[in-house]
């Protein structure tokens, strides 16, 4: 569907062909007309299929630039997405002229309410921060025409439905109210029950979303040979932005250190690191300052992230919708994509549920070899040297050139040069990631490689991979428990941290 047959504005138009959106989203083409017509909307749908817009370019339009009142409210489960919301719905609103403020916890409160007095039309923000500006008078709701809650299940998730429903209670009864999730539980039902008018469910099926243009493969391979494979894998596949998922904090600080250690432009972020070191990292990994970015589930649901070449999942999600999540970032805009999932030989059956989910196959892939990967690495310095040439601008050296060529054989000084313009052999620098529990077994796959009760094994022992014995029953619980208070802590921090910071 195009945009100009959503009766949208000229002013928005303009701004939609700057931002290179050819065609509407299916959540687009559904959403537009409704939110026009006055309607409340439920929107179901992944990451990634263009919600921000969805429910912007009508807000928008329905904005009156000559009412200096707050008129349009996003709330937002975490600051980085209220500021990549604020950043879309600007830039979509720069020929309207109409002012966006986000306000979210971590950061000078003083300056949003600066912010706030500067009358924007709309603003975006987390729910402890705006309940904060509420009380304080400082935002105002009275006026208000349209309500967004933005990925409803993962404010949910964070505790934020108290707040929520306090925010929503300083809104006019009159407003309209979106709502969009990309999973509908009971809660968030209920929320729509209470806060919505007659709401119009717009649901797009995740078979929408598992891109064909994605090719997926799996590895097998042990925990501790991962890293060594994944990096020849580069030297072969040779990716240009790249995401890697670990499933753990530590496991992405190790991943992001060995990258970096290897000479890869990686930095890593989580629920740990600082409010300013999680947007600089996004923002330079979007600058393409960055070539690789190593992130949790948590610290990476959500994000808008465009232009990925390459997604490897370095540990298998538990969850097969976390891997459509992952996978998503990949293969946009009619662009291809390639997908990695490493699999232990314990975690096969997670492999068959995600299959049993997305409908579709992954590809085998096997280890590439250090020829391989040599040669992946040589055909990289070929189109360096490919490039010099083209480019032609050799006057300064070729006199020195000249003295070098009657000093060594044509053949040594390519090898030499060819040499210098290759990456190194990565596997040269030895990098140990610390073994994670692989996922509790699951049904399936008949084998038991229970017992690594003494922490698993390290570096290379294949031996102990096979020991069997302990508990498995009593691990699977403790592995269980282990792993939901990693997510919860990941989670509670980023909501303490925003209390902490609450000024
Ligand atoms: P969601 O909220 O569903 O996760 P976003 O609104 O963050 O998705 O959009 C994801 C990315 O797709 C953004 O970079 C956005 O600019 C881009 N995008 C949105 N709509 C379109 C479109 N119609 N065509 C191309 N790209 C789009
Ligand atoms: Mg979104």
């Amino acid at each position: 569907m195009k945009f100009n047959e959503l009766g949208l504005a000229p002013e928005l138009l303009s701004t939609i062909e700057r931002s290179g959106f050819e065609e509407a989203t299916p959540i687009q083409a559904q959403t537009i007309p409704l939110m026009l017509q006055g309607k409340d909307v439920i929107g179901q749908a992944q990451t990634g299929t263009g919600k921000t817009a969805a429910f912007g370019l009508p807000i928008l339009q329905m904005i009156d630039t000559t009412d200096r009142n707050v008129q349009a409210l996003v709330i937002s489960p975490t600051r980085e997405l209220a500021v990549q919301t604020q950043e879309e719905l600007y830039k979509l609103g720069a020929d309207k002229h109409v002012k966006v403020q986000a306000v979210y916890g971590g950061a000078d409160i003083r300056r949003q309410i600066r912010g706030l007095a500067d009358h924007p039309q709309i603003v975006v923000g987390t729910p402890g921060r705006l309940l904060d500006h509420l009380n304080r008078h400082t935002l105002k709701l009275a006026n208000l025409k349209t309500l967004v809650l933005d990925e409803a299940d993962e404010m949910l998730d964070m505790g934020f439905i108290e707040d929520i429903e306090n925010i929503v209670k300083s809104a006019p009864e009159t407003r309209q109210t979106l709502l969009f999730s990309a999973t509908m539980p009971a809660p968030i039902m209920r929320l729509t029950d209470t806060f919505m008018h007659e709401p119009v469910t717009v649901k797009i099926k995740s078979k929408e979303l598992t891109a064909d243009t994605v090719d997926q493969y799996y590895v097998r391979s042990k925990d501790f040979e991962k890293f060594d494979i994944m990096t020849r894998l580069f030297d072969v596949q040779s990716p240009e932005l790249t995401l890697i998922f670990g499933r753990t904090k530590r496991r992405v600080d190790e991943l992001t250190r060995g990258l970096k250690a290897r000479g890869y432009r990686a930095e890593g972020i989580h629920g740990d690191l600082t409010q300013q070191k999680r947007m600089s990292v996004l923002r330079q990994f979007k600058a393409g300052e960055l070539d690789f970015l190593v992130a949790t589930d948590v610290a990476a649901r959500g994000l808008d992230i465009s232009g990925v070449t390459h997604v490897y999942n370095y540990d298998i999600p538990q969850d097969p919708d976390s891997y459509v999540h992952r996978i998503g970032r990949t293969g946009r805009a009619g662009k291809s994509g390639v997908s990695v999932t490493f699999v232990t030989p314990n975690e096969v059956g997670y492999l068959r549920t995600i299959e049993d989910l997305t409908k579709k196959r992954m590809m085998p892939l096997k280890p590439p070899t250090a020829k391989e990967a040599f040669l992946g690495q040589v055909s990289t310095g070929l189109e360096t040297i490919k490039a010099q040439i083209e480019a032609d601008d050799f006057d300064k050296y070729e006199p020195m050139a000249e003295g070098l060529l009657e000093q060594f054989t044509p053949l040594q000084l390519v090898s030499a040069y060819l040499k210098a313009v290759s990456p190194d052999d990565a596997a040269t620098v030895p990098v140990k990631i610390t073994p994670e529990r692989p996922l509790p077994h699951r049904g399936g796959y008949a084998r038991n490689n229970g017992g690594h009760g003494n922490g698993g094994y390290r570096g290379g022992d294949r031996r102990s991979n096979d020991r069997r014995g302990g508990n498995r029953e009593g691990k699977r619980q403790f592995d269980k428990s282990r792993r939901y208070s990693e997510k919860r802590s990941e989670r509670s921090n980023a909501k303490t941290s925003f209390k902490k910071h609450k000024d």
